[in-house]
């Protein structure tokens, strides 16, 4: 298996000098938190999948809902004309999640990317409905992570992600983001340095134009981009300049809705309704590949009384609304919600982080420690303290591998360790991790 795989498979993302991943740890099967490699090497899945797996990797009531779902309606498509009940189901049940957040309206994709691309899409429909064709333009933060497809690549704030695609969409416009560690600014007071992006903000729309722009796309909190937890003023603050200039505000949430970060989704732990809302990952723990787009109801209700003929959607998947899917994610949010994970969430988050903080006293390495809002944590490593110089690859990679080997399974991006295990994880589950990354850093320093 290992040689068909170094043969045959294709690992776009593995940096040769990535020592762990090169090759990819072959991962043969899980339970619980917990994931089994080729070697039988057991280790405590601190990924998460990939952001995803919330509520751990044996939850019988998915599997029991597609086993039953498989007999009944293995597949029909909701693109035009048919619907089925189980998405119609899911549909209410995410209304009754995401009301408080005024998000009424569902529109079902098969993934993070489908569902960012999604948004983009029905953005411009809706300025077009209305009159005003001329708002095109897209911005986003510079940390940002959207997907991979043309609109979301374009989107990403991470050149790395873009560059080597390009020409991507035309108008699509980065501004900082409130990321104290590092900024233009050299600003590290969190609220201070959450007005001057937002009078970037400003700046950038006045320069476009307001009436040029059709969105603004922001994680609530920045995922891959290296779990970066903005100011309470920060978001709030987007969605007052997006309604006064006209602007809608898409939240992506593919990573921080259904519980990661303590709450049902992250737009509300900074008290902001957002027009679209991206979803996908957690929303089937990784059972199926699924996603759904959130509509607030003022702007549904722009298509629905469309006279214009404009919003007839030319969009949608094969898979939208996959009633297998639609019938894992019935299950899912019924066990996220019965054994309420957004709570646990925020207690193991407060543990890890408050663990990572202890390590970064004893690891020179440790540059700057960002979490504090849910599972979801990050470690920025650096070579030297004062200059901030980015951890090499070798290093970090030496370092996941002894993490893993001493039982705990972290990610690396760049410079970062990142954390988001599963949401069921416990209170020993989490010293693993902080156990085992104490002997990867020990193995390096
Ligand atoms: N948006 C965000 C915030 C993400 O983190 C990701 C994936 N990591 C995506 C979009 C893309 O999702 P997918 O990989 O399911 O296409």
């Amino acid at each position: 298996l290992k040689e068909m795989n170094a043969r045959s498979m294709w690992h776009p993302m593995t940096h040769p000098a990535d020592s762990h991943a090169n090759p990819p740890a072959i991962i043969t099967g899980a339970a619980g938190v917990r994931i089994t490699d080729i070697d039988g090497h057991e280790t405590v899945d601190a990924v998460g999948g990939l952001w995803n797996v919330n509520l751990g990797f044996s939850c019988q009531p998915i599997k029991d809902a597609i086993a039953a779902q498989l007999d009944v309606l293995p597949y029909y498509s909701t693109f035009r004309g048919t619907t089925n009940d189980q998405v119609i189901q899911l549909a209410e049940e995410l209304r009754t999640f995401f009301e408080p957040d005024g998000l009424t309206r569902a529109f079902f994709t098969s993934g993070g990317s489908d569902s960012v691309e999604t948004a983009l899409r029905l953005a411009r429909q809706y300025h077009k409905i209305r009159g005003e064709a001329g708002r095109t333009k897209f911005l986003s933060l510079k940390k940002g992570y959207h997907g991979t497809h043309m609109g979301g690549a374009s989107v990403n704030g991470n050149a790395n992600f873009r560059t080597q695609y390009e020409p991507l969409l035309p108008g699509c416009f980065h501004i900082p983001a409130p990321y104290t560690y590092r900024n233009p600014f050299k600003e590290s007071d969190p609220e201070r340095l959450a007005q001057l992006c937002l009078q970037a903000l400003e700046d950038e729309i006045a320069f476009q134009g307001a009436g040029t722009i059709a969105a603004f796309i922001m994680e609530p909190i920045l995922g891959a981009g290296g779990v970066i937890p903005p100011h309470a003023s920060f978001m709030p603050g987007v969605r007052e300049i997006c309604s006064r200039n006209g602007i809608l505000l898409i939240a992506d949430e593919v990573i921080t809705a259904f519980g990661r970060t303590g709450s049902w989704s992250g737009s509300r732990h900074w008290g902001v309704q957002p027009d679209f809302m991206c979803t996908a990952k957690a929303i089937t723990n990784g059972y199926f590949p699924f996603g759904a787009v959130m509509i607030a109801e003022g702007v549904a209700e722009v298509f629905e009384n469309d006279t214009t003929g404009k919003a007839a959607i030319g969009h949608g998947y094969t898979y939208s609304g996959h009633p297998v899917g639609a019938a894992a994610a019935l299950a899912c949010l019924e066990e996220t919600k019965r054994l309420n994970v957004p709570d646990n969430a925020a207690a193991r988050g407060t543990q890890l982080h408050q663990g990572l903080l202890e390590l970064q006293k004893k690891y020179s390495l440790i540059g700057d420690v960002r979490g504090g809002r849910g599972l979801m944590c990050a470690l920025e490593l650096v070579s030297d303290q004062a200059s901030k110089t980015p951890i090499d690859k070798k290093t970090i990679g030496a370092l996941q591998e002894a993490t893993y080997q001493a039982g705990a399974m972290v990610r690396v991006s760049g410079p970062n360790i990142i954390l988001s295990p599963p949401l069921v994880l416990t209170e020993s589950d989490a010293n693993v991790i902080l156990t085992a990354l104490d002997a990867g850093f020990a193995a390096v320093a």
